[in-house]
């Protein structure tokens, strides 16, 4: 894939049981993503298709220009499922997830899932495009409709789905 570079990271594991063993670290990806780290191979390229067919055409057709900066909440991360004791662990434990914030917009605007989500007009427009295309290339994508964990930002992970809210 033109325009998706990563470099493997060495396999991880640690005592309760995350890690992994395909991890890279993403170099390019088309557009540059604050708050990334490591994460799995299928979850870079879904995050590579998400941005070219789903991401950047939704940002043509709803503001005429390209987003320019991606803000993530995180991509590996040793957890259990929203972070509640006794949960079983998340697939951000197996840096199989990504977590996506907030969009820049080429003129310096943002578009943030917290307050755009519900905000209406073309943001509104915007966020649900994206979060419906993000569940063409990930296996499980969480927004802010399904449920109080996900207001401010889009989880998109590769376990197994389909399943997207
Ligand atoms: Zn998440």
């Amino acid at each position: 894939m033109p325009g998706l570079q990563y470099r493997p990271l060495a396999p991880r594991r640690t005592t309760e049981g995350c890690g992994f063993d395909d991890g890279v670290q993403l170099l390019q990806v088309g557009v540059p993503i604050a708050g990334i780290t490591a994460m799995s191979c299928p979850v870079a390229g879904a995050l590579y298709r998400w941005i070219e067919e789903g991401l950047q055409p939704a940002a043509q057709r709803h503001f005429g220009q390209q987003v320019v900066r991606i803000t993530s909440y995180g991509t590996y991360s040793c957890r259990s499922v929203n972070s509640r004791p006794g949960a079983r662990l998340s697939e951000h434990s197996y840096a199989n997830a990504v977590d996506i914030a907030a969009f820049e917009l080429a003129d310096g605007r943002t578009i943030g899932v917290e307050t755009g989500w519900r905000a209406g007009g073309a943001s509104t427009a915007f966020l649900k495009d994206v979060h419906r295309a993000a569940c063409q290339t990930f296996q499980i994508v969480i927004g802010p409709d399904g449920d109080r964990f996900h207001q401010d930002h889009i989880h998109m992970d590769m376990g197994r789905g389909p399943y997207c809210r």
